[in-house]
């Protein structure tokens, strides 16, 4: 069972584990001889504190010190402390799933009583869903084991976890130096009749293995079998939660393709029909679909995960500069990253004082409620579903300067479309013919040719050349010039009141995917296309499906292109030059 230990700063944390570790005879032998023979040497007071230290100090030479972790036993069970030495490392650990802790101790000084971090680190461990919590009245010795101190203690901070909405499971008076209620009942302790730290520890119920809940896993990287000609490729990634077996039919998200698991691979074993939550695993589909790093894998008649640009969050901030609107930031949800910036503080929460504020930014060691907007949708669950795909970390040039869950999806411009493309893509009916079948067939890879421009900047002729052109080198090529969509296929929507832009680009992008599914490569022509619309296409038919050209004279405001063709003397001459930069083989 992995565990946290957390506490302000001296009340006592490394004392307790080294406690703990020596009075379950957790430690190598002869170290805490050692570790005492090295205080006398250097005429220094023994401290438990220093067991730690000289662990770390052990592990350091094989690891980073920050996954050091050190471990005990009781009768019942192996235990894993997972060391943060502070709150923010703690957060960074939780966060960024670099580490998962299912009980926390929280330490306080008897002596010193309830610091700002005993606060704080409570209501993180409430923010990150950490519900068994036992509290350690520390140092009781330098009170004279005073009952009432520990009274006055266990009231004022069940007070403030009460509003964190935490209910500890016990208030311990213990001392770390002198092992009271550690491993063993106190007789300095005689008013107190509850459980010693260990058996408080022991009554933890284990976490069950999320293997029933909904299957999630984040694609790490799909990887491509290149020997012999073997096309098949392996999507990496660990299982979050749940189970898959083979044959099972899963979704990948944010795109909404669909696929079916053919094989499960195994690294030197029997390749085995099923895999659990925490495995790290590779698998194989039925049809070769384009997925990316980052998409989350759920799987057909399951719930399914959320997709948005807009997300209401919860986040702590640990940052030296504060968390500011307009400044563009990376968010990381498992595997996927976005670029992401502060909409929006719906309110602070002061994670001392438990009281809600308002500001525009969130400083360090703030806790808020925020909306964030993304650059592209992602993939995620929220909070109240599943921790493990609700979590998410900022960075800030190269560092974790935030982190949290996510509490809602919110609606953004687009929300409608993609909603409508995954559905599309769900209920796709797959024809026997695949995708590589048809780039074999037809010798090129299908692709949308979008070639914009302002009015009579010639894009039609040009656009008709290039049909010829690849035509007449045998491909499977189709014009479509937008006007070709308004008459027939946008009939119904043609002019309407009301603005039927996205519709008509909707539509066209319908026409398109269908096309690219046929193998096709598809010439449309369309004026001053906006980044807007063509985000409407990218959602269709998939970004890296997408090539654009700009014909004629651009302003800084126009779309960015792939191509900017600005004069030419006929449309021969622009699409020789189109005709190099296209490669459809
Ligand atoms: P941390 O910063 O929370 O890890 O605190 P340490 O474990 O390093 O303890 C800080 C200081 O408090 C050290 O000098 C310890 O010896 C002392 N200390 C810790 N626990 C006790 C205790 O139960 N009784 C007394 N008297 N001192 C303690």
């Amino acid at each position: 069972m992995n565990i946290v230990v957390t506490g302000h700063v001296d009340h006592g944390k490394s004392t307790v584990i080294g406690r703990l570790l020596a009075d379950t005879n957790s430690l190598p032998t002869g170290k805490l001889e050692q570790v005492r023979e090295n205080c006398r040497k250097n005429s220094k007071p023994f401290e438990y504190a220093f067991l730690l230290d000289a662990l770390k100090d052990e592990q350091a030479q094989g690891i980073t010190i920050d996954s050091a972790r050190c471990f005990f036993k009781t009768d019942k069970r192996r235990y894993t402390i997972i060391d943060a030495p502070g709150h923010i490392e703690f957060l960074k650990n939780m966060v960024s799933g670099a580490a998962r802790a299912s009980a926390a101790l929280l330490v306080i000084d008897a002596e010193e009583g309830i610091c700002e971090n005993s606060k704080r680190h409570g209501y993180l461990l409430s923010m990150l869903g950490i519900k068994q919590i036992v509290v350690l009245i520390n140092k009781m010795d330098r009170v004279g084991y005073s009952k009432s101190v520990y009274d006055e203690t266990c009231k004022d901070y069940s007070a403030f976890l009460d509003k964190a909405g935490i209910i500890p499971r016990a208030f311990i008076p213990v001392s770390g130096v002198f092992g009271d209620n550690i491993a063993n009942v106190s007789s300095n302790t005689g008013w107190y009749s509850g459980n010693t730290v260990l058996l408080e520890l022991d009554g933890f119920d284990e976490e069950e293995p999320p293997d029933d809940e909904p299957f999630r896993m984040f694609v790490q990287d799909v990887y491509k079998f290149t020997k012999n000609g073997d096309d098949r490729r392996i999507v990496a990634g660990t299982l979050e939660t749940g189970k898959v077996s083979t044959r099972d039919d899963i979704i990948f998200y944010p795109s909404g393709k669909k696929s079916r698991i053919k094989t499960i691979e195994e690294f030197g074993a029997a390749a085995p029909q099923t895999i659990y939550s925490g495995k790290a695993t590779g698998f194989t589909l039925n049809e070769q679909i384009y997925i990316k790093r980052g998409e989350l894998v759920a799987k057909e008649g399951q719930p399914q995960p959320k997709t948005a640009k807009r997300l209401l969050v919860n986040l702590f901030w640990l940052g030296r500069e504060p968390f500011l609107p307009g400044k563009s930031y990376v968010i990381k949800i498992g595997r996927a990253k976005a670029v992401v910036y502060l909409e929006k503080v719906e309110k602070i929460v002061d994670a001392v004082l438990l009281k809600a504020g308002e500001n525009e930014s969130v400083k360090r060691n703030e806790a808020a409620k925020c909306v964030i907007s993304l650059d592209k949708p992602l993939a995620f669950d929220t909070s109240d579903v599943n921790f493990l795909t609700s979590r998410f970390v900022i960075v800030d040039g190269y560092d974790i300067a935030g982190g949290g869950t996510i509490e809602k999806g919110l609606l953004d411009e687009e929300s409608l479309l993609r909603e409508k493309i995954i559905t599309r893509n769900i209920k796709w009916e797959k024809s026997w013919i695949s995708a590589e079948e048809r780039t074999e067939k037809y010798k090129q890879r299908a692709g949308l040719v979008l070639i914009t421009g302002h009015k009579d900047a010639g894009k039609k002729p040009v656009a008709k050349a290039l049909e010829k052109r690849f035509f007449d080198q045998g491909r499977f090529v189709y014009f479509i010039g937008i006007a070709n969509v308004l008459y027939g296929v946008d009939a119904d929507i043609k002019g309407q009141n009301g603005n039927n832009k996205e519709e008509h680009f909707r539509r066209l992008g319908e026409i398109a995917y269908l096309m690219l599914d046929a193998g096709c490569i598809l010439i449309v022509t369309a004026r001053d296309v906006n980044e807007a619309e063509l985000d409407i296409l990218r959602e269709a038919v998939g970004s890296e499906r997408i090539t654009t050209a700009w014909i004629g004279n651009r302003d800084s405001q126009d779309l960015l292109c792939d191509i900017h063709i600005e004069s030419f003397n006929d449309e021969n001459e622009a699409c020789l030059v189109l005709g190099t930069v296209l490669q459809y083989n």
